[in-house]
């Protein structure tokens, strides 16, 4: 692919090295001229979550609000799908649509996101965007990490005082945290959910499991109806989710950064777009004021209607948690006999949770899989890491804080 293919106007130098720490997604402060702040920015060095979630929505998740325990602060929840899909976009391609908007009616001056590579359409790189027609290229999932916030600093520096931010939680998280210090005059945060995320190079690894050309791939997605779909030289395949071969990735395959984090659904942003709440479509979660008046900007560009949700999740949750449980005590996981394999693949979108409860079970895997992996490798972070929240979506599958697993539980005077 030719490199002059994408007009992107400016990338962070990422010829230095980041600090090492042992849970980092290299979001991009410690590239910064202030390496220093990861201290208090990190979700993986001294989160308060709901600290920030009242600085940035004026209040905390509210668990007596239907659906706040697991999603998070919102105003309004929404399947979604532009009228018109852009080519290249992961789903519909609302969240650059939004970002587009942004740009052409001037109430910003750049765009911060994730472009790709040149020669690597799997590898993101970050990108300033100061033009609508330059988004395009940015469309459509990258695997891996890359040092968004790096490119802050540059913003500032070439006089851009009302800035867009697309991010994924952990960036998102640093960002927040940060907002006041960083001075830009206006900040909107257009956020997607984010989960199982690991290194372009162990993609490529999976990849390769999937097909004999994994470089032909152009496209991945799992989808809400449990089946993972691919586009390779314009064919579409979907593969249930029993059929895949998850079992021959290694145990580290995932790193404990994605394993661990507590935020999958992007708390902090002012709109969230996913899609696994939207059975089949978008997922909206407008989260305050300004992620309104982000959705605002697409007009009749964007259908939208009242989320569905059926099934029940509680038997899904319980089977992935007694998994994680065989894996965490060296087990293999159980797994079903391949004769029975295509039934219930056939049976899980028909009768497994859908919509805004299949949204739920993911939500509540997570919750479980940060803490149980946490005790495993990192017990004496558990503490610190694991916010009430957690705890509360994993005590009705009977996993509950140890001593001194939870913060309010240990009396040793330190402030919290
Ligand atoms: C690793 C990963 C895991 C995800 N898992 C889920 C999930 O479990 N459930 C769910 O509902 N949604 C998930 N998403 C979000 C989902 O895939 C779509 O990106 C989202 O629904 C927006 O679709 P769209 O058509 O509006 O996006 P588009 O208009 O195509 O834009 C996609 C945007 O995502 C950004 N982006 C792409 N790759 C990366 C990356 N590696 N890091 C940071 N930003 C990136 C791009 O900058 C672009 O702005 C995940 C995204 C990523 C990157
Ligand atoms: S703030 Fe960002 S760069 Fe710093 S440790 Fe955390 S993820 Fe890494
Ligand atoms: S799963 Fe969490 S830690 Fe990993 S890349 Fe996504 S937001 Fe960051």
């Amino acid at each position: 692919m030719r490199r002059d293919a994408f007009p992107i106007p400016v990338v962070p130098d990422l010829s230095g090295t980041a600090p090492h720490r042992s849970l980092c997604t290299d979001c991009g402060i410690s590239r910064s001229s202030e390496p220093q702040r990861c201290a208090t920015a990190c979700q993986f060095i001294k989160p308060d979550h709901a600290a920030l979630e009242t600085r940035v929505h004026g209040r905390a998740r509210d668990a007596a609000r239907p659906d706040e325990l697991h999603f998070g602060p919102f105003l309004s929840l929404h399947r979604a799908s532009l009228a018109a899909p852009r080519e290249g976009a992961q789903w519909s391609g609302i969240t650059t649509r939004i970002a587009e908007r942004l740009l052409e009616s001037g109430r910003v001056d750049a765009v911060l996101t994730m472009g790709r590579d040149p020669d690597d359409r799997w590898r993101p790189v970050p990108v300033l965007v100061t033009e609508p027609g330059q988004l395009a290229a940015c469309r459509g999932m990258k695997m891996g990490y890359a040092p968004l916030l790096a490119l802050l600093e540059p913003a500032r520096a070439l006089g851009h005082r009302r800035l867009a931010v697309i991010g994924i939680p952990c960036q998102v998280h640093a960002l927040r945290a940060l907002e006041a210090e960083l001075g830009f005059e206006r900040l909107y945060v257009i956020g997607t959910p984010c989960s199982d995320n690991t290194s372009t190079e162990n993609f490529y690894r999976f990849l390769a499991l999937l097909s004999d050309e994994p470089e032909t791939i152009d496209y991945l997605e799992f989808r809400a109806d449990y089946h993972v779909e691919l586009r390779q030289r314009g064919v579409v395949r979907e593969i249930p989710f029993l059929q895949l071969p998850l079992s021959r990735l290694p145990a580290d395959f995932f790193p404990l950064t994605c394993r661990t984090c507590v935020d999958y659904t992007n708390v902090l942003a002012d709109i969230t777009v996913g899609y696994m709440g939207g059975e089949g479509e978008q997922w909206l979660v407008v989260r305050n004021q300004r992620g309104a008046e982000l959705l605002a900007l697409l007009g009749d560009e964007v259908r939208l209607a009242a989320p569905g949700s059926a099934g029940r999740r509680a038997g899904a949750v319980r089977g992935f948690l007694a998994n994680l449980e065989r894996a965490a005590g060296g087990l293999p996981l159980r797994r079903m006999p391949a004769w029975l394999r295509p039934l219930v693949g056939w049976l899980m979108p028909r009768i497994g949770p859908r919509g805004l409860e299949f949204a739920r079970a993911r939500v509540e895997m997570k919750a479980l899989e940060t803490v149980l992996h946490l005790r495993r490798e990192m017990p004496r972070r558990l503490r610190r890491l694991v916010p009430e929240h957690v705890w509360r979506l994993a005590a009705p599958y009977g996993v509950k804080p140890a001593q001194g697993e939870r913060r309010e539980s240990v009396n040793d005077g330190r402030p919290r």
